[in-house]
């Protein structure tokens, strides 16, 4: 079912979503070669704390991380680990979700550590902007279809491959709601936007083919090819103009 958020709903959603932002801005300042994962979850779990919120990804279905961090070929869900140290030239996403007063915010970010390569920021890049020239066409009245399909145009346009086995989702007070949310898709299809939707729309964009594996942690989600990948969130609520964006 799909869930319209109220005036004091979206209140609440712009809160978390500001928690959720700030967050990834303060993660940001401590990607450098060194850093563990391990390290960049607790820095999360403290900010998260310390807004009087709680890390939405904990414990999901048993997740052990307030964050999922993913480098390089990894494209989701990678789990925080001290064994797991950036080194200049990794690309690494940061996906997270503050729950605050029983709503949630999910965001995600791809960061450079230290020098990379100039393909690796362009995969980067391609992937932020492809979160925007989906969301041209997020807007009451449109169809989830027009974002999908801009989504995966500009992509394809550029060169990579957008991933189907992972898609966005609605988010409210539950992390993952209705609709589903596919970064690929058809013109004209699927559900019917309406003021008051909350979604997270989040392309995964694979530098080689599009297929993914699940590792023997049962969580992890990596390139089948072994490629990079990148992943750009944000939480947006559709309203009659441009779409708000929450986690900004
Ligand atoms: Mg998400």
């Amino acid at each position: 079912m799909i869930t319209i958020k109220s005036k004091s709903e979206i209140e609440k959603m712009r809160i978390a979503g500001k928690i959720t932002g700030d967050a990834l801005k303060l993660i940001e300042k401590y990607i450098r070669p060194g850093v563990s994962t391990k390290e960049l979850d607790k820095i999360a779990y403290d900010f998260i704390k310390k807004q009087g919120a709680t890390p939405s990804f904990l414990n999901y279905n048993g997740f052990p991380g307030s964050i999922c961090a993913s480098p390089n070929s990894w494209v989701v869900h990678g789990i925080p680990s001290k064994d797991i140290v950036l080194k200049e030239g990794d690309i690494i996403s940061i996906d997270m979700g503050a729950c605050k007063d029983g709503y949630h915010g999910d965001a995600a970010r791809t960061f450079a550590v230290g020098k990379i390569s100039d393909e690796a920021q362009r995969l980067i890049d391609v992937t932020k902007q492809s979160f925007f020239e989906g969301i041209k066409y997020a807007t009451h009245g449109a169809k989830l279809g027009d974002v999908s399909a801009a989504i995966q145009e500009y992509v394809e346009k550029n060169g990579y491959s957008v991933v189907r086995d992972l898609v966005g989702h609605g988010i409210g007070k539950k992390l993952h709601e209705d609709p589903s949310v596919p970064n690929f898709g058809r013109k004209g299809k699927g559900v019917k936007l309406a003021a008051g939707m909350t979604l997270a729309v989040e392309p995964m964009v694979n530098e080689g083919e599009y297929d993914v594996v699940v590792l023997d942690d049962d969580w992890t989600c990596e390139t089948e090819d072994g490629s990079l990948s990148a992943h750009y969130e944000n939480t947006i609520l559709i309203t009659k103009g441009e779409c708000e964006i929450l986690t900004l």
